[in-house]
């Protein structure tokens, strides 16, 4: 009895997941995000500006001060403040959403070549995220610091 209740709820859930029209998630992510406005120049200093733009985006939403850019080819691809607060979301640090935000429009979990420029030196958590996600170089702070390549913590 209970296992077939399970079956049959399984099996609505998947004719659901089925009934969905094609490429709904993908559509519904890409409409979600505002067109990125590129800066006048394509240098570090700008990106870490836009990092610190998205930092007083965090402070003026009443979230906490962290601001992050993900850039590729000196196009800023993905941007994020922190989230934290405002989406009752411990891990939306601003960095990680600005991966999120660069994978979701570019298409892919894999950002080679791309890096990060955030307000802060990221927290073990986000220098994981920017391992994982194949980041080439990740700077942070006002004085645009070097963080090197994301390792794992303690890696
Ligand atoms: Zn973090």
């Amino acid at each position: 009895m209970a296992s077939g209740f399970l079956l049959s709820r399984r099996a609505t859930l998947g004719s659901m997941v089925l009934g969905m029209p094609a490429g709904f998630a993908a559509t519904a992510l890409a409409s979600d995000a505002a067109p990125i406005v590129q800066p006048a120049a394509a240098t570090p200093r700008s990106f870490m500006d836009r990092a610190f733009a998205m930092r007083q985006r965090a402070v003026d939403a009443g979230d906490q001060p962290y601001g992050a850019v993900v850039v590729r080819d000196g196009r800023i691809v993905g941007e994020a403040p922190s989230r934290v607060v405002t989406g009752s979301d411990p891990t939306a640090h601003a960095e990680i959403e600005a991966i999120r935000d660069a994978a979701r429009r570019l298409g892919t979990s894999a950002l080679d070549g791309c890096v990060m420029y955030s307000s802060s030196r990221p927290c073990p958590m986000c220098q994981a995220a920017a391992f994982w996600a194949r980041l080439s170089r990740y700077y942070h702070g006002a004085a645009i610091e070097d963080g090197g390549l994301p390792r794992l913590p303690g890696g």
